[in-house]
């Protein structure tokens, strides 16, 4: 499909109204990850995987990729909060559920309490499986996400495949991503301080926010899943026992400001990223094929005399079934004119590549410009 023909992708209405003003066109839907018909579930007859380098991966049904806490910031819980469609409600009680039981919760937003954290950071091999690490905002009901219309960064920019293979990846997840995230921290800080937060809960929260990057050892309370009262005083100053109003507070500020305005209020870091944000963009609406290829590094994942399944940027999740006479003909690509490379196939092999597949062999770095190169089995 030619990339002007792909729909928009579907994000949040704050970020994407946001990231019309950043790019120079729209951002194309990533349509292989169908979140409302998973494709990563297995088919009747099939069995879960128990490893992520089994030969086939399989998300639970119960849980699909959403095996994950988000951190929701302060004004998208208060947009949250302020949405009194009867049709959110089971989205909205979800994160008020979250708000009642404490843990995790600071002026900032709702952080994964610390206890999952830890889970989360050893439990690789539950990614996509486990009902224990499921996210609390999960609907049982239709396998959906209750918070969808303010999901938030990691969220909105993860997905198990890419149209464009690593092309793709490299745009949500190494460059959107991070902007995103850095953009929400900022907003959410700065709200506190335009609400004139005293100095000492923003003390706290700047100590707090500092330990948790030095993984400083687990307390007794919050692995017993309390808070402890006089930390949770000192967080909120003022605001104690009026946290959702300030939740709410945050969102009116941070809903109607352009890009421009977060830019200036994000400062050097956030303008850092839009940069390279916005080269990662122009990649991902660029379709050219390098002058000159070589064979990437893949993993043979399953031989077939006709076709066989190659693994490259992403290992398990996304990988790729190429015509195995196509696969041997890939020598040809050693750095040599991609034009001279695809003529020497036709005459010498009988293949003809047409563009799109050369495309896709580039996008999913089967082919890679010179000086990455090999072929592996799965076996190595
Ligand atoms: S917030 Fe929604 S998309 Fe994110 S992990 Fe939870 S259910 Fe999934």
């Amino acid at each position: 499909m030619a990339l002007s023909a792909i729909p928009s992708a579907s994000l949040p209405e704050l970020y994407s109204r946001w990231l019309r003003e950043l790019f120079p066109g729209p951002i194309p839907a990533e349509t292989h990850a169908t979140c409302d018909a998973c494709v990563m579930l297995p088919s009747a007859g099939q069995i879960l995987a128990q490893t992520p380098d089994a030969r086939t991966f399989y998300f639970n049904p119960s849980t699909k990729c959403c095996t994950y806490v988000p951190q929701l910031h302060n004004f998208l819980v208060g947009q949250i909060l302020l949405d009194d469609d009867p049709a959110f409600a089971p989205g909205r009680s979800s994160v008020e559920s979250r708000l009642a039981a404490r843990l995790g919760i600071s002026p900032l937003g709702l952080a994964p309490p610390s206890s999952y954290s830890l889970q989360y950071e050893h439990g690789t091999l539950a990614f996509g499986r486990s009902r224990a690490m499921r996210c609390p905002h999960y609907l049982d009901e239709g396998g959906r996400c209750g918070v969808w219309k303010y999901r938030e960064s990691t969220c909105c920019t993860w997905f198990c495949k890419y149209v464009r293979g690593a092309v793709g990846q490299n745009f949500w997840r190494e460059a959107l991503h991070p902007l995103l995230q850095t953009v929400e921290h900022q907003l959410a800080m700065w709200c506190l301080v335009e609400l004139e937060f005293d100095a000492e809960p923003l003390e706290a929260l700047l100590d707090a926010s500092a330990r948790s990057d030095a993984a400083d050892p687990l307390k007794p309370e919050e692995l017993d899943g309390r808070v402890e009262p006089a930390e949770y005083a000192r967080l909120w100053g003022r605001w104690r026992g009026r946290e959702a109003d300030l939740y709410r507070e945050c969102a009116r500020l941070v809903s109607p400001l352009s890009w421009a305005q977060v830019l200036a209020i994000g400062g050097a870091e956030v303008q850092a990223r839009a940069r390279v944000a916005t080269r990662a963009h122009a990649r991902l609406m660029d379709s050219s094929i390098p002058a000159r290829l070589a064979a990437g590094s893949v993993q043979l994942v399953q031989i077939g005399p006709e076709i066989t399944r190659v693994a490259s940027y992403s290992n398990e999740l996304d990988p790729l079934d190429v015509p195995t006479p196509l696969l041997f003909a890939l020598r040809y690509f050693d750095g040599r004119l991609t034009q001279d490379a695809l003529r020497e196939i036709k005459q010498n092999e009988g293949i003809t590549l047409q563009e799109d597949l050369v495309r896709k062999l580039v996008d999913f770095s089967v082919l890679v410009s010179p000086g990455l190169s090999g072929i592996h089995s799965g076996e190595d």
